[in-house]
């Protein structure tokens, strides 16, 4: 495929290749949708930046789930402005762009607040980016939020081996956008629309592309991963146990993951293969976020998460008995509109009973639009507040004892990248954990035996112990 570099030429007559800032907040989904957004502008001479200011483009690539989502867009785009309004002193173009889940809840309304915002476009429809941005730099006010007939993954396109090889060994994969659960807390049904499964022929070909240019670890992402059921080489629907187990015979994959799951999904038989997959696959690592949200079968009903506090401990026991070694990791909130104390305290012995790794702590806060934002029966923001306090004490206690259990061990961590002092590398650990050793760059892109002397607050130390080399890996560009 021939491609074109096109260049911007200044008011005084310089030429230059134009240059993209994609600044991503949220989630993974949204980590990997931004990375695919810069390859799709690639074609058309984009170069990733990482100063807004000097950008002729930049895209906020915007998360509707935390509290006050929507104001922190607008002040942020109020920081953009600024650059925008001294590029264009400088005689440049600068054309702000607003992706991402509170484009597609907000559209025409980002346009109308705020005339710095050129293009507005929702997480269906970046494939269209190319089109798009042309027509916004020609001075065109553009809000694209519709819901296309198009598949996007097909339309968007594929990374370059040097942009692959640049954003390191571990990789994410999106194989299922979308969510049909409606828990009534939540926006994604409404932003992401109805739940899809990526077709299995194409995530392999993802995969193998990766894993041709250096990528060691993949994860899985979708908002209800453990629901996907893309169809197979026969046309018919396959599981995600089915899918991690072809994809962990993709030559130079040496570690495989998957997030983010309903625990409702793991219990109703679709999952079976998913859990037996935890018992036998070396590859698929033994950390699995599965959110709760609370303990409280009362407010597990009133979020319409179509489970109890026995089932979802029950997705816990059949997981553990499959590899006992596995660690969970959770997402709760607390003060939903309706929660007791009596409520909250069985969040606290649900917390107690699983003993996470690891987990994700919030206070409810209304998202519009959402059957929760319309119920009367509030909880304070100070009765919110102390309770999330004391479930982040719990949850701090167990991840620092998970931490601290691994001093003396020697563990299998995946070095990714040099560290901050001269001879240090960053690795990962099966658990996600941050492990800092030295030993020489080389190792980049290995898995190698790390002894576990110390731990710190975010990050475990250690000594190479023993060195497995990884298996010969195409070189990129070859
Ligand atoms: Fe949102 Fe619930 Fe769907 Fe998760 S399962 S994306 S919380 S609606």
């Amino acid at each position: 495929m021939t491609s074109y570099t096109y260049y911007v030429i200044d008011r005084d007559g310089m030429n230059r290749p134009r240059k993209v800032h994609v600044k991503s907040f949220g989630c993974q989904m949204n980590v990997y949708d931004s990375h695919r957004m810069a390859d799709t502008l690639a074609p058309d001479g984009y170069v990733e930046t990482a100063h807004p200011a000097e950008a002729d483009l930049v895209i906020l690539n915007t998360c509707h789930i935390r509290e006050k989502a929507v104001d922190k867009v607008y002040s942020e785009i109020g920081r953009i402005r600024e650059m925008k309004d001294a590029a264009e002193a400088e005689g440049r173009r600068m054309v702000i762009a607003v992706a991402g889940c509170v484009a597609q809840a907000e559209g025409q309304e980002i346009i109308r607040r705020t005339d710095s915002v050129d293009l507005v476009v929702g997480s269906q429809n970046y494939h269209r980016l190319p089109g798009l941005v042309a027509r916004a730099r020609d001075g065109e006010k553009i809000v694209d939020t519709e819901f296309p007939l198009e598949d996007k993954f097909d339309a968007l396109a594929q990374p370059s081996p040097q942009a692959i090889a640049k954003r390191g060994v571990s990789s994410f994969v999106t194989v299922q956008e979308g969510c049909d659960k409606f828990c009534t807390f939540c926006v994604v049904p409404y932003t992401r629309g109805a739940e899809v499964s990526r077709p299995v022929v194409k995530i392999v070909a993802d995969v193998e592309r990766l894993a041709a240019s250096g990528v060691r670890e993949i994860s899985l992402i979708g908002q209800n991963v453990n629901a996907y059921h893309g169809l197979g080489p026969d046309g018919a629907p396959q599981t995600l146990g089915q899918l991690l187990r072809r994809l962990s015979d993709v030559p130079g994959i040496a570690r495989l993951r998957y997030m983010t799951s309903h625990p409702r999904d793991m219990l109703n038989g679709m999952c079976d293969d998913l859990i037996a997959a935890h018992g036998d696959l070396p590859a698929l690592m033994p950390y699995v976020h599965l959110p709760v949200q609370s303990g409280s079968d009362r407010i597990l009903a009133a979020m319409n998460r179509k489970h109890t506090r026995k089932e979802y401990l029950e997705a816990i026991a059949r997981l553990r008995a499959a590899r006992p070694d596995l660690a969970f990791t959770s997402d709760f909130i607390v003060g939903f509109p309706g929660e007791t104390e009596e409520d909250f305290r069985g969040t606290l012995a649900l917390a107690e009973e699983v003993n996470f790794a690891m987990a994700y702590t919030f206070m409810y806060s209304t998202r519009p639009g959402t059957p929760a934002a319309a119920l009367e029966d509030q909880v304070p923001e100070t009765e919110k507040s102390e309770r999330l306090q004391r479930l982040q004490a719990v949850i701090t206690r167990q991840w620092r004892a998970f931490n601290a259990s691994f001093v003396g061990q020697t563990m299998d961590i995946l070095v990714e990248k040099p560290g901050k002092l001269a001879g240090q590398l960053v690795g990962r650990s099966p658990y996600l954990q941050s492990v800092h050793l030295m030993a020489q760059p080389a190792l980049i892109g290995s898995i190698v035996k790390v002894a576990i002397t110390d731990v710190g607050t975010n990050t475990l130390f250690g000594a190479l112990a023993e060195t497995t080399r990884a298996p010969a890996l195409a070189t990129v560009g070859a």
